[in-house]
C-alpha cells in the first residue's frame, strides 16, 4: 500500500519539544512515526513492518485494527458518540452486565470512566466510602497512575515524580522469592513478606487502613509473580484488620495472564478490581467493579463526562465476545507458557539473561549488565536493536533491565517463534 505523505519522525521531535509537557516519554534513541495498524503489525512512515510484541502497553489483546472492533467502533461512531451519563444510553449497561458475568465471585456492579489511573482514583474513593478509613497500602515497585494519588501509591521510583505525594500512604515489599528482600529462601521461610503486611498495618498506620492496592502480577515494577500462597495470605491479614483487597488489573485484566483476571490463579477474589487498557480495544477506557455491598455505599451523584460512553461500551461489548469465542484466555495460557519456555532456553545458553518468568502472554526476561553497559544500557540496546530488526518489545521493572513481552493474544505460534529467533540474534551481538 503506498504511504501517503508524512512529517517524519524529526518533525514529531520538533514539535514534541516545541509543544508537549516535557515529561512525555518516549523510547528509542531513533524513533520511528508510526503511522498505522493490522493484526500483530505496526508500520512506520517509510512503510516498514514491525511485530508488536508490547501492544501498546498490554492494550491491543486482539491485535490492530481488528476488522470486526473496527466496525463496531466505526457504526456507533456514525450512530452516536456522546451524550454522558445524565442520559440513558444502551451500551454501558449491557457491558456492565456483560462485565459483571466475567468478574471473579460476586463482583457485579461498575463504574466507568477513561483511564486506569482514574479507575484507581475511583477505587481508592469507594473504599474510604465503604470502610470510613482512609490510609492505603500499597505494594513497592507497584504501578497504579499518574493522577496524584495514583502516583502516590506507585511505588516505582521512575514513576514518582511528585515532590509532595499524598499522605496516608505505606509501601510494602511486594513478595520477590528470587531475591527475597528478607533473605530467605522460598520453601523453607515464614512468609515474611506477608508478615511485613501486618507489622506495617501496626506500625505504620493508624491501625484501620481502608484497603490495600496490589498489582497481581507487577507490570511495570518488572513482571513478578508472586509465590502461590501471598494472595490467600494477605486475605487473611487484610480480612483481620478489615481492609478490603483492591486488585489493579488495568494491565493484568482480560486474558493477558492466561485467566480472565489475574487474580484468579490463585483463587482470591478482590472487593475491588480495576481495569481499563484491553477492554477498549485502543478506545480509552477506565472502570472499577465491586461488589452489590460495597457499591451501595457509593450513593451520591457520580459523573463521568465519557466514561462508558457509546463509543467505548460498544468497543468493551465486541472485544469480550471477540475474546470469549476465540477462546483468547487459554489461548494466552498455552502460547504464553511456550514462549516462557522458549526464553527459558535461551537463559540456559545466555548468560546476559539473569531470569525469565510471567504468566500467559505476560513474559518479562531479566538483563543483566555487560561492563561497560549497565544492565538497562543492554537492555536498551536490546530493544533498538529489535527495533532495527522490526520487532517492537517493552522494558520494565525498577532497574528498566525487564525486557518484557506482551503481544496481542491472537499471536501465531510461527510468529512467536520467529520473534524469539530475532531476539536470540540480537543477544548473540550483545554477548
Ligand atoms: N495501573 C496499572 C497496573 C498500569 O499498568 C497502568 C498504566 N500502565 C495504570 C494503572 C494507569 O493506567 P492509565 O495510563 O490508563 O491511566
Amino acid at each position: 500500500m503506498p504511504e501517503r505523505e508524512f512529517i517524519g519522525p524529526e518533525a514529531i521531535l520538533a514539535k514534541k519539544q516545541r509543544y508537549l509537557i516535557p515529561c512525555a516519554y518516549h523510547f528509542y534513541k531513533d524513533p520511528p512515526q508510526i503511522v498505522r495498524g493490522q493484526g500483530i503489525y505496526l508500520y512506520d512512515s517509510t512503510g516498514k513492518r514491525y511485530m508488536d510484541l508490547y501492544c501498546g502497553v498490554s492494550v491491543h489483546a486482539l491485535g490492530h485494527c481488528h476488522p470486526e472492533m473496527t466496525e463496531a467502533i466505526c457504526r456507533q461512531v456514525r450512530t452516536l458518540q456522546h451524550t454522558t451519563t445524565i442520559y440513558l444510553t444502551e451500551p454501558i449497561v449491557n457491558l456492565a452486565e456483560r462485565l459483571a458475568g466475567v468478574l471473579p465471585g460476586k463482583l457485579c456492579r461498575t463504574f466507568f470512566c477513561c483511564s486506569g489511573s482514574e479507575a484507581n482514583e475511583g477505587a481508592a474513593l469507594l473504599a474510604t466510602l465503604y470502610t470510613g478509613r482512609n490510609e492505603f497500602l500499597a505494594f513497592q515497585n507497584g504501578l497504579h497512575g499518574r493522577t496524584k494519588l495514583g502516583m502516590s501509591l506507585t511505588g516505582l521510583a521512575f514513576w514518582r515524580t511528585d515532590p509532595h505525594p499524598v499522605g496516608g500512604i505505606t509501601h510494602v515489599p511486594p513478595p520477590y522469592c528470587r531475591c527475597c528482600p528478607f533473605g530467605r529462601t522460598y520453601g523453607s521461610c515464614r512468609f515474611e513478606c506477608v508478615g511485613a503486611v501486618e507489622s506495617a498495618i501496626l506500625t505504620a498506620t493508624s491501625g484501620k487502613p481502608a484497603a490495600m492496592f496490589v498489582e497481581p502480577i507487577q507490570g511495570n515494577g518488572g513482571v513478578m509473580v508472586p509465590p502461590p500462597e501471598y494472595y490467600p495470605k494477605l486475605r487473611e491479614v487484610l480480612d483481620k484488620y478489615k481492609m478490603l483487597l483492591i486488585a489493579d488489573e488495568v494491565q493484568t485484566g482480560f486474558g493477558r495472564t492466561g485467566r480472565m483476571f489475574a487474580m484468579e490463579h490463585w483463587n482470591v477474589v478482590p472487593d475491588i478490581v480495576t481495569g481499563g487498557k484491553a477492554l477498549g480495544g485502543g478506545t480509552p477506557v477506565g472502570f472499577f467493579s465491586t461488589t452489590d455491598q460495597i457499591a451501595a455505599s457509593y450513593t451520591r451523584a457520580g459523573a463521568s463526562t465519557f466514561g462508558g460512553n457509546p463509543v467505548t461500551a460498544q468497543a468493551g461489548l465486541k472485544f469480550l465476545e471477540i475474546l470469549q469465542r476465540e477462546s483468547l484466555v487459554a489461548r494466552s495460557a498455552a502460547t504464553g507458557e511456550r514462549l516462557k519456555n522458549r526464553l527459558k532456553e535461551l537463559a540456559g545458553m545466555y548468560d546476559i539473561i539473569s531470569d525469565v518468568r510471567g504468566l500467559g502472554l505476560m513474559v518479562g526476561v531479566e538483563i543483566i549488565g555487560r561492563e561497560p553497559l549497565s544492565a538497562a544500557d543492554c537492555t536498551d540496546r536490546i530493544l533498538e536493536n529489535m527495533k532495527d530488526a522490526g520487532y517492537l518489545l517493552g522494558k520494565t521493572g525498577p532497574g528498566r533491565n525487564v525486557v518484557t513481552w506482551m503481544p496481542p493474544l491472537m499471536i501465531g505460534e510461527e510468529e512467536l517463534i520467529e520473534a524469539v529467533e530475532a531476539f536470540e540474534k540480537v543477544l548473540r551481538t550483545i554477548r
